[in-house]
């Protein structure tokens, strides 16, 4: 018998994942879970604490009392919360803490759509299609930059390129689950397409995965 489907979506920051992922789980009547918030709650929570970010027992402690309901989108959206989301988030032991939840998340019926960073490489390697979202860190910042001017956020290109290029980097060279396209996922770049052409590509490109 069948299982949950599972499909994974990975890529950097603003690469288009989260959107994608979202239209994606809707096309297919699936659950939708963006990895990414569960992290920067984790973070915002040693932040609120007044903690240290470099404190691996502090942050393991947050992820072990994460409540997974009801997080605050827009306060997570906040920039020095995904900043210290990229922090903790290289610790061994927050993303331990974590690893259950998201797959039980998963696993429930019918399935889900997850987004983040490590979900076809390491929390569902057995995932029935694998998309690696990416785009042109130059793109990625100025998309970025429209969202947040969009939202009435002080935006800042070059702050925000910054930015984008440091967690990049953190994310691709941490040792604990790292930034990378599972060997068995299919490559998106959607620096030259717009939200719909994205999604037809991606939906095709899953779609040619199930069969
Ligand atoms: O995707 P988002 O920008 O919200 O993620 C914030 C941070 O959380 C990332 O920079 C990354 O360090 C971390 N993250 C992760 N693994 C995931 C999702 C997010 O390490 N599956």
């Amino acid at each position: 018998m069948a299982g949950p489907l599972i499909i994974a979506i990975d890529g950097p920051a603003a690469s288009g994942k989260g959107t994608l992922a979202r239209r994606l789980a809707a096309h297919f009547g699936l659950r939708h879970l963006d990895t990414g918030l569960i992290y920067r709650a984790v973070g915002a929570a040693v932040l609120a604490g007044g903690l240290d970010l470099g404190d691996a027992a502090a942050a393991e402690a947050a992820a072990r009392g994460l409540d997974l309901g009801g997080f605050d989108r827009e306060a997570l959206s906040r920039h020095e919360v995904g900043e210290a989301a990229s922090r903790v988030a290289a610790m061994p032991g927050v993303r331990a803490a974590l690893l259950e939840a998201q797959r039980a998340f998963g696993r429930t019926a019918p399935g889900a759509v997850l987004d983040g960073r490590d979900i076809g490489t390491v929390v569902f390697p057995e995932a029935a299609a694998k998309l690696f979202v990416t785009a042109d860190v130059g793109e990625r910042a100025r998309r970025r930059t429209a969202e947040m001017a969009g939202r009435g956020l002080a935006a800042d290109y070059d702050a925000i390129l910054a930015d984008l290029r440091r967690r990049d980097e953190r994310d691709s060279t941490r040792a604990s689950a790292p930034l990378k396209a599972a060997g068995d996922a299919a490559v998106l770049d959607t620096t030259a397409l717009d939200a719909d052409a994205a999604f037809a590509a991606a939906l095709a490109l899953v779609q040619q995965r199930l069969g």
